[in-house]
This record gives C-alpha cells, structure tokens and sequence, in this order.
C-alpha cells in the first residue's frame, strides 16, 4: 500500500527527541505561555525572516486574530471588503466573514491555482481593505505583483501561509512579504505538530503587542484586560514539538521537492495536467496536484494498484451549505479545477521505488 501521507512513520523518526523534549515541558510544570512558546517564537520567527512570530491555537485562529487585530487598530469596518481566492480551503473565507467582512471571491490563475493579478485588479472597489492571498498547495503566490497593488491602492496584505511553509522569491520567504502572515501547524502540514498549532509573522510592533494580547483574554498585563479577547494560546508541549520539527523542515522540503521533481519527469499522460513548477525556491509541494478530467476513475485505477490519492477540495467553497450568500456567483475556473484536481502521494518518506510506481500506474491510465 502506497499512503498519502503516513504521519506516525514521519514523526517516529523524531521519536526521541519529541519524547526528550515532552519529558522537558512534563518535568518543568509550566504548561502555558512558557519558555518553549518564547523561543518557538524567536526560532519561527528567524525561519521566516520576520522581526514578530506570535503563536496561536490554530490557523484559523492566526488569520481571524490578525483581521480582528486591524479592526482593533481602525483600519477595517464592517461591511469592508477583502479579496480571497475562490479556490482556497474554507478557513481563508471564515475568517474574514467571522469578522462581519465581506470577502471578495476571485477566480485564480488556472496554471498556478493561486490569486491571478487580473482577477485582483479588477475586484478592487472602494469598499476593499485587504488582499488575502493564499499560497495554495504550497507554491507562493505572486507576491512582487500583490505588493505593488496593495502599495498603488493602499490595501493591507495578510498571506495565508498554511501549506507554505518556507516557500520563497528571491530568498523572501512566505509571511514576510504582506503586514502579516498566518500560518497552521495542524499535523498534515508540512510544520505540523502534534496536534493543533498555528502562528501569525509581522514586522509590524503594533499588530504583534495587539496580538499577544487577544490570544490570551485580551490581557496585556496579569488581570487586566485592554480587548474582548480570546483563549487562543499555542501549549508548551505543542510548542516544544514544533521546535524538534523546525529543525528537520528544509530537510523534508527538499524530500518533497524531489519526489515532485520525479513525478515531473517520469508522469507522461496526455490525460493528465502537472503543476506548474518554475523554480527551485518557489514551491514547497504541501501537495502534488494534478488536473484530470476523468479524476474519479484514475483515483479508483490507482486505488486498485495499492495507491492512495485525495482530493482537495471536491467542493469548492462557493458551493458549501455554509456559504449559501455565494451559491449565485459563478466562477467558471474555480469550479473546473474543483471538479479536477487529485493529490498524489507525497510523503516525504516515498522510496524511490513506490514514487516509480505511481508514475508507471499513472502512465497506464487510459
Ligand atoms: C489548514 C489550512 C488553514 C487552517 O488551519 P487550521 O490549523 O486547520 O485551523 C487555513 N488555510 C489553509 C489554506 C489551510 O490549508
């Protein structure tokens, strides 16, 4: 059996050092905003080439919290208006529609499956606040160009940075080209803790302080609270995890990058659409994507070869019951690729042999 993502044989190589450092956290009795959260902090912080890393509970909580900061500061009313890609996990959308903004769907480029710069152009009125681009499946997105436009019409710019972790142009990693960047460490990301984690990135020392108070009740000091905060903090045990995975993040890129750079070589099916690929920096593969217009039937031809694929997402969040306000939009390309896409294997420990097996199954596809 060929798996997705075995998350137990991953983590198990660390089996040693995440015990060690659980054992470090269980012996100091300090289990909350602690010594493991600080230096994560510092560590994910330096990683990303950002002054400011502010740990959370997740990476829906890191992009509500960093929207409901900017409300905080005066920048945004209800009823503003944020772009969105169309085609991003529903996470994106909650959090901006959590906030009682308005999210601004955008078709995305079909190529990169990321934020087109038409699109956003175009969708940009007077009611608009904010560009949320999402570096989806792990490729950033075309940041020189979103930058530009935040600049030209004086927009905030929050990366959702879930699946890209280290993705980078010209050596700028994601979450250090907007104001600020958020981030999941759920365990099937390509940082993922052992449970749920997430973070936001900012140069900015204002949204950092508002921050670490609206995680923790909206106290900036023992007892006294500034905002309605939330309970929204990142555990030390979690924290400690995160800081042993750290370490090993750059190693299990360049696994994905070369099982990604296999697949490339090898897959030959004209039924078949690989991912655009342009640069060695630009794409940290959290996923392999591939477009087929017959997805189901290449999904259960591989099933039968021993061979998991997923699909993300069979809906696109347009059509979700949650977001019903968005049924009557219609947003062609995104609907297309929802009804085409299928992941591949990628874990980054795949032996040479299962990544030729894939390929070769791939290829007998008619
Ligand atoms: C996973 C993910 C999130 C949400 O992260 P959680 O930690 O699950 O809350 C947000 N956006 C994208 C694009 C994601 O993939």
């Amino acid at each position: 059996m060929i798996d997705f993502l075995n998350l137990g044989r991953l983590n198990s190589q660390y089996s040693l050092e995440l015990k060690e450092a659980c054992s470090r956290v269980i012996d100091s009795g300090w289990y909350i905003m602690g010594d493991e959260l600080k230096e994560f902090e510092k560590e994910f912080a330096e990683y990303c080439g950002v002054k400011h890393a502010i740990g959370v509970a997740n990476g829906l909580d890191a992009l509500t919290l960093v929207i409901r900061s900017w409300k905080i500061m005066g920048k945004f009313d209800d009823g503003d208006e944020i772009i969105v890609p169309a085609n991003t996990y529903i996470a994106s959308i909650l959090a901006i529609t959590e906030n009682n903004l308005i999210p601004v769907l955008v078709e995305p480029d079909p190529d990169t499956f990321n934020l087109s710069i038409e699109g956003t152009l175009s969708a940009i009125t007077n009611k608009t606040k904010a560009i949320l681009p999402v570096h989806l499946y792990g490729l950033i997105a075309n940041m020189p160009e979103i930058m530009n436009i935040a600049d030209e019409y004086n927009l905030l710019v929050l990366e959702d940075c879930a699946q890209a972790h280290g993705a980078s142009i010209n050596s700028k990693r994601v979450g250090s080209w907007g104001d600020a960047g958020a981030f999941s460490f759920y365990p099937g990301k390509n940082l993922g803790a052992l449970g749920d984690a997430g973070a936001i990135t900012t140069n900015d020392c204002e949204l950092a302080n508002n921050l670490r108070a609206l995680r923790n009740y909206g106290s900036t000091k023992k007892y006294e609270n500034t905002y309605q905060g939330v309970n929204s903090r990142l555990d030390e045990i979690q924290a400690a995890m995160l800081r042993v995975k750290l370490k090993y993040l750059n190693e299990e890129t360049q696994k994905r990058k070369l099982i990604a750079a296999t697949y490339n070589s090898g897959i030959d099916n004209p039924l078949v659409k690989l991912p655009l690929w342009e640069n060695e920096e630009n794409h940290v593969f959290h996923l392999f994507v591939i477009r087929c217009k017959s997805r189901y039937e290449l999904s259960k031809h591989l099933r039968n070869k021993g061979i998991n694929t997923v699909i993300h997402y069979p809906i696109a969040p347009h059509k979700q019951k949650a977001l019903e306000e968005f049924q009557n939009i219609s947003l062609p390309i995104t609907e297309s690729i929802h009804n085409e896409v299928l992941s591949l294997p990628i874990d980054p420990l795949l032996s040479y042999r299962e990544i030729k097996l894939v390929i070769e199954a791939i290829n007998n596809f008619r």
